[in-house]
């Protein structure tokens, strides 16, 4: 009957279900009763433990509610209950059966002490136990794995392979972060869910403007759709033309923007492989006026875009025409020139809101001495513009 309440919880209680915290203790109860009990018999212990270690596994790190991380409270009470269930069995045969180093490895590994690397790329680090409840559980579970001197040996290989390489003759790891007070918290991605850009001086120009681009999801889309030129296995660099690499880098920092558990992403790749008109690499430390730069970055990222098939998403997102109209007051001959475009430059300063902007941008405007064509002489002339996007 324990096996099977054991079994049901599962059903009842998905992973991270933070109210589950009083099954778990009653059933350590129940367990304790056992002992109390005079015919107790352990011969289907091992299935509870089966079980444990299947309900345990699967389990993914907390996601930041609020400022704080919540107590992944049924994780605490599986491992409690794995814990309770070892040390009441004493046996160190049952401590060594098969699967228990996997699950040592996986308890020390996944839950605990999964280190914060160098690798920009990954999370910090991805330990499943992030509030000081589960880590005591899960320290408290490893002192009784340790009931065995297999599971002794294992454990030390384990922190062993904290500190060193263990796969070249131990020399120390060079892949962990070896800065003082790390606290992986600090480097997580934060509760709202967005990844940063890091600045490079002065580069918020150019922060700004990417993390619009990429918060139009069409666009968005449009640049982590397109395949390097000379397919995904290509090595970097070889084969790859200036705007391939900006296109490149491009890619990595929308990925990283989207799938990162990091804080923010180094855009200093990036940077390197945006060339100005003059042909050198931005300066990091030189600040520039956005506008000019959406028309630099659009200017290169089309030639990179040239030969996929997303050629023409910047006129897709952002295309328009802007017609320049003049009218003869004289004669109402409209003069007309229209332009594409991919943006327009509007006033704010003072201005209420962006609709007021762009009012002010089609006002009409008088005009005196315009030499119309049809008339053949200096009129007086209305002057506006007309947007379509
Ligand atoms: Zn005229």
């Amino acid at each position: 009957k324990v096996c099977l309440v054991h079994e049901r919880d599962h059903a009842r209680y998905p992973p991270k279900c933070n109210a589950a915290s009083d099954f778990p203790a009653l059933f350590r109860w129940v367990v304790d009763e056992i002992k109390r009990c005079p015919s107790r018999e352990f011969r289907r212990m091992d299935s509870i433990l089966d079980a444990d270690h299947k309900k345990i596994s699967p389990m993914r790190p907390q996601q930041p509610q609020q400022q704080n991380f919540e107590v992944d409270w049924y994780l605490v009470g599986l491992i409690k209950v794995e814990t309770k269930i070892l040390s009441l069995v004493n046996d160190a045969s049952v401590l060594a059966a098969p699967g228990m180093a996997e699950f040592l490895h996986m308890l020390f590994d996944r839950l605990a002490f999964n280190l914060p690397v160098t690798n920009e790329r990954g999370p910090p680090s991805s330990s499943c136990c992030r509030s000081p409840q589960t880590r005591e559980a899960t320290l408290a579970l490893l002192k009784t794995l340790c009931g065995s001197t297999e599971n002794v040996s294992a454990l030390c290989h384990l922190m062993l392979g904290c500190h060193y390489d263990l796969s070249s003759e131990g020399i120390p790891r060079k892949d962990l972060l070896h800065e003082w007070r790390v606290d992986p918290n600090e480097k997580r991605k934060s509760v709202t869910g967005f990844v940063g850009m890091k600045n490079q001086g002065a580069t918020c120009y150019l922060n700004s403007l990417l993390q619009q681009f990429f918060l139009i999801p069409a666009l968005r889309q449009g640049i982590l759709s397109c395949r390097p030129v000379g397919g995904l296995d290509s090595d970097e660099g070889k084969d790859e033309g200036l705007y391939e690499t900006m296109l490149r880098n491009l890619q990595r920092l929308f990925g990283n923007l989207l799938l990162s558990e990091r804080r923010s992403y180094d855009t200093k790749d990036l940077v390197k492989s945006i060339h100005g008109y003059d042909g050198q690499s931005l300066r990091p430390g030189e600040q520039q006026d956005v506008d000019e730069f959406f028309g630099l970055f659009c200017d290169r990222l089309e030639t990179a875009l040239k030969p996929t098939p997303q050629k023409d998403i910047l006129k897709d997102v952002f295309g328009g025409k802007i017609s320049h109209m003049i009218t003869c007051q004289e004669c109402k001959n409209v003069s007309e020139r229209v332009e594409d475009s991919l943006a327009i430059s509007v006033d704010v300063q003072g201005k209420a809101s962006i609709l007021e902007s762009l009012q002010l941008y089609i006002q009409k405007e008088h005009i005196q001495g315009y030499n119309c064509d049809k008339c053949q002489a200096k009129r007086d002339a209305v002057k506006r513009c007309c947007v379509s996007f």
